[in-house]
């Protein structure tokens, strides 16, 4: 696949994200628990460390100006009841390295390339998107994004169990967002398109597998009010927004909760310019335009609205009323 603009970003970002999410597929196999719970109770796992450390490693490789926000860090990993995960991660990240020497510490601040500032030219990771789906055995997704000049230009998920081979997601700033079976580069490159649905009442809506990571009053409300027929579908990480992005939903939507009154930047970009890029529309609950300009966290927004284009203002002005 070849873009016009950022293609060697394009490039870099397809192939780490595929190498990253089937190593995070096989961990999902071999070790899925929770290492950690954090202080915001969610869990993180050998996978969310090994795949940050190997992006920060390539990132550092072919990109060594690039500043890299992630979403984890190595702490936890420096005390004594850490050690026992580290040397796991170690062995992961050499293994996927090999000729590499690296050392526990140098591994450790890999994964802490990752506290990097939200500045001008950035690159956001979450390694593991929906860790809690990851350790259920579940959805998850890796997902990769390039934000310049405060908006997202490029962006790449890899979902590893969604499709039979998974699936791979490209997108580009005006060049579409296109899609790949995970476990196959050489398969040709589909074009997303979001779907063409205008009848709310026929709409079909995600959410979070999760209660506790969405308020569900709003939502429950806004499928009354328009005689939504089909139960929302219910899904863990940004491999919902690679579905809408396919046509094969139409809406998404997530209010705050008390726990999580914003949302951090890795959990939109890569998703966020998949649906644009094949067609639909992405702002906060307002409508406002998601603002990359306010460090690791959407300060300035009020959750987010997925749509396929067609049926987002009738629900904002919804939300509005609400
Ligand atoms: P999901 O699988 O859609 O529930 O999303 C999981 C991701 O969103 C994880 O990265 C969570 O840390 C994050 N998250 C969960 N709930 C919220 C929330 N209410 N607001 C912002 N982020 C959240
Ligand atoms: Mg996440």
């Amino acid at each position: 696949m070849k873009f016009k603009t950022y293609p060697k970003e394009a490039a870099f970002a397809i192939e780490h994200v595929r190498n990253a999410a089937l190593l995070a597929k096989q961990i999902q196999q071999e070790a899925r628990s929770a290492a950690f719970t954090k202080e915001d109770k969610s869990p993180v796992t050998l996978a969310d460390f090994t795949v940050q450390a190997l992006i920060a490693s390539a990132l550092q490789e072919e990109f060594p100006k690039d500043v890299l926000v992630g979403e984890e860090e190595s702490a936890e990993l420096c005390t004594p009841e850490g050690q026992e995960t580290l040397k796991k991660i170690c062995a992961y990240v050499e293994k996927a390295l090999p000729g590499k020497k690296l050392s526990a510490k140098k591994v450790c601040a890999l994964i802490d390339h990752g506290k990097g500032d939200a500045t001008k030219r950035f690159w956001t990771i979450d390694p593991i998107d929906g860790t809690k789906g990851f350790v259920r055995g579940d959805q998850f997704a890796v997902a990769l994004a390039l934000i310049d000049k405060k908006e997202v230009k490029v962006g790449v998920l890899g979902c590893p169990r969604l499709g039979s081979g998974g699936s791979l997601i490209i997108s580009v700033r005006g060049e579409g967002a296109w899609q790949q079976p995970l476990d196959n580069k050489k398969a040709e490159w589909k074009r997303l398109k979001v779907s063409g649905r205008k009848k709310i009442e026929e709409a079909v809506l995600l959410r979070s597998y999760e209660k506790a990571n969405a308020s569900i009053s709003e939502v429950s409300q806004l499928i009354s009010q328009f005689g939504i027929k089909k139960g929302p579908v219910q899904m863990d990480s940004l491999a919902k927004y690679a579905v809408l992005a396919a046509g094969d939903a139409d809406l998404m939507m997530r209010f705050p909760t008390e726990r999580h009154p914003y949302e951090y930047i890795w959990d939109q970009a890569a998703g966020q310019i998949a649906i644009e890029e094949a067609g639909g529309r992405v702002t906060d609950l307002n409508g406002k335009a998601l603002d990359y300009s306010q460090g690791r966290k959407l300060l300035a927004n009020r959750g987010v609205l997925l749509s396929n284009g067609h049926l987002h203002a009738q629900i904002l002005s919804a939300i509005k009323k609400l």
